[in-house]
């Protein structure tokens, strides 16, 4: 029996830790938390840094509106809000927040400092807070807006420190919540920093496209379907008991053929937020009905619009859950736009209604692998999407360095140079390519030369390592699948690796004495005709003694980057360069291709000075 104690009101300090345990769980609420912030005081620009999966430190930075000097220790109070001034403002909420209870949440399971400048103030202040209470307040400079960093997450709740999962885990949660929220906020900057390196960053140009190949990569990106949003007089949704409600439901969703293992790629935003729903994301499931293979999962980025009063939002703490008072409407809407957007996007349909500009040259309704190109939206991002040309047409790999231009590499190769030692690149910017093989770039350190393909290779690799361990590999299903004829032996390890090659994307199935059929290969490899990519899997695998397991899946990694990797010898525009700068920066180990090549090379201004006599 629990020893009888005389009832007693918790203690402020109690009462608070047990309240913002449920505003925030992980480090990923207070980012969530800080962004939706940032975002209601209608920031353009958003930096989110974080230090070892946010456990160590969260600190988020914006250009919005800022806090006056007079109102700050007051947004730390619980149920402080400039939000919501009555009940009535409940019933339509056109915020992310509104609660008031997000910082003071955060600031009684971590140490907080606060540095802002309200739009109309000469001086900013800062203010730091642990445990909730005030540490230290004072006067500085600041640009206009907000800084809030969060040091030492749950340093004070220890069982919630125990429960947190491990740095790479809370570090993807982050990364999918700061990807879907640029998504929504195509015209906000977003960058997310992870122990001092970009790992993600959108130009806020507005352009949703920009944003998905930053999210997706442009193999997905290019293969998504916008749905189409259908006139306003069709817009109304009907329930059972007949009420019509304005809903739009825009964004993008993958064709048939892209499908996950997991609903994971199934992101819903409603009314500007984010949201989980377990109904909707089973309609757009539902949509697909039929078009995927049993236990796949598509990918789809929804935003649902609706009038506020249709939408209780204030369900749980963390305002993810919401209420639609008529759900079967929305439930539907979201449904018919999803399939609407498929039908309108098969090849079947395309056929007879519609011929692609230009004439019918150079296509053919056989084209294996039907991935979306035979819809009209996808001739016409063609021209928005830049990355999306960068091709991954098959070589065979003993071509490679036969098509570069070995003459382009300085004859002597200079040292590595102490100060690239690290992680990070150093800051460089584009001047070109020679010999199609190599990307040349300036910085204040010296000059550069960029191995495309090793370069390429290492950005791939490290994608898909991710999304592997994640279970979150992307499957190109084919639709008519290709059958591959093996040698016996070749055949015999083909069929005993096909477990290990599903969780890797592929997708293949036995067809008679020594033959197989594939009906997906990894999204990556959608270019390649699939017989040559699976050929060229198994030849790596017959190739040395037999793998141990583990290794084997990192054997058919590898071999599936350098499939995918553009090669030596194809043109890039400069907005490919960059973008492959952008993403090399973000690998975790930049300076070398996954076997051990290095990427870059490099020459000193030092060095430059020597050769030319200067020193
Ligand atoms: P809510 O967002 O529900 O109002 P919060 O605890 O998250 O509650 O924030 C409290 C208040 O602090 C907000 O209503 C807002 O006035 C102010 N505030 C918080 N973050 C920012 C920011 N980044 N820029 C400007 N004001 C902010
Ligand atoms: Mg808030």
């Amino acid at each position: 029996m629990i020893p009888s104690k005389k009832i007693h009101v918790l203690s402020e300090q109690l009462a608070s830790q047990i309240a913002a345990g449920e505003v925030v769980e992980r480090p990923s609420s207070v980012v969530k938390e800080l962004v939706e912030n940032s975002l209601d005081a209608g920031a353009r620009t958003i930096n989110i840094s974080v230090q070892e999966g946010g456990r160590k430190s969260i600190q988020v930075a914006d250009d919005g509106q800022g806090i006056a000097a007079d109102e700050i220790e007051i947004a730390f109070m619980r149920h402080a809000t400039s939000k919501l001034a009555s009940a009535d403002d409940l019933n339509a909420i056109h915020t992310l927040g509104f609660r008031g209870e997000a910082l003071a949440a955060i600031s009684a399971v971590s140490q907080v400092t606060v540095v802002s400048r309200a739009q109309d103030e000469q001086s900013g202040t800062r203010l730091s807070l642990a445990a909730a209470a005030v540490a230290s307040r004072d006067t500085v400079g600041a640009p206009q807006g907000t800084v809030i960093a969060v040091e030492n997450l749950f340093y004070n709740v220890p069982a919630r420190l125990k429960f947190l999962k491990s740095v790479t885990t809370e570090k993807r949660l982050i990364d999918e919540f700061v990807t879907r929220y640029a998504l929504a906020y195509p015209d906000v900057r977003f960058r997310l920093t992870h122990n001092g390196r970009v790992t993600f960053q959108t130009d806020g140009s507005g352009n949703v496209l920009d944003v998905l190949v930053a999210v997706y990569g442009p193999e997905i990106a290019r293969q998504l379907l916008p749905i189409d949003t259908p006139p306003a007089d069709d817009s109304l949704a009907a329930d059972s008991g007949h009420h019509r409600i304005p809903v739009t439901v825009s964004g993008y969703v993958g064709p048939p053929s892209l499908h996950w293992a997991n609903r994971s790629q199934i992101t819903l935003f409603m009314n500007g937020r984010f949201i989980k729903d377990a109904s909707l994301t089973y309609a757009v499931i539902q949509a697909y009905h039929t078009l995927l293979p049993t236990g796949r999962y598509p990918l789809g980025i929804l935003f649902i619009s609706m009038p506020p009063t249709e939408v209780d939002v204030n369900v749980h703490p963390t305002k993810t859950e919401v209420r639609f008072h008529h759900s079967n409407a929305v439930f539907g809407a979201v449904q018919k736009a999803v399939r609407r957007t498929l039908i309108d996007a098969t090849p079947i349909r395309s056929l007879g209604a519609w011929s692609p500009p230009g004439g019918a040259a150079g296509w053919s309704p056989a084209s294996p692998g039907w991935s979306g190109d035979l819809d009209e939206h996808a001739f016409a991002r063609r021209e928005e999407l830049p990355q999306q040309e960068m091709r991954f047409d098959w070589t065979p790999p003993e071509l490679d360095a036969a098509t570069g231009n070995t003459a382009v590499i300085p004859p002597t190769r200079p040292a590595p140079n102490p100060t690239l030692a690290g992680d990070k690149l150093p800051i460089m910017r584009v001047v070109g390519q020679v010999g199609a093989a190599y990307i040349i770039t300036e910085g204040p350190d010296g000059v550069f030369l960029i191995d495309q393909h090793a370069a390429h290779e290492r950005i791939l690799y490290e994608q898909f390592m991710a999304a592997w361990e994640q279970d979150q590999v992307a499957s190109q299903g084919l639709v008519a699948g290709t059958a591959i004829y093996l040698s016996p032996p070749q055949a015999t390890l083909l069929a005993d690796n096909l477990d290990v090659l599903a969780e890797l994307g592929f997708q293949i199935e036995p067809f008679g004495p020594n033959a197989f059929m594939v009906r997906a290969i990894p999204a990556l490899l959608a270019k390649m005709d699939p017989a040559q990519a699976v050929t060229a899997v198994v030849e790596d695998l017959e190739q040395g003694d037999a793998p141990l397991q583990g290794k084997i899946e990192a054997k058919i990694i590898l071999r599936v980057c350098k499939s995918a990797a553009v090669k030596a010898g194809q043109t890039l525009s400069t907005a490919e360069m960059e973008a492959m700068i952008w993403q090399l920066e973000a690998c975790q180990n930049p300076h070398t291709c996954p076997h051990g090549r290095p990427t870059l090379i490099y020459l000193s201004v030092a060095q430059l000075a020597k050769q030319f006599g200067r020193i």
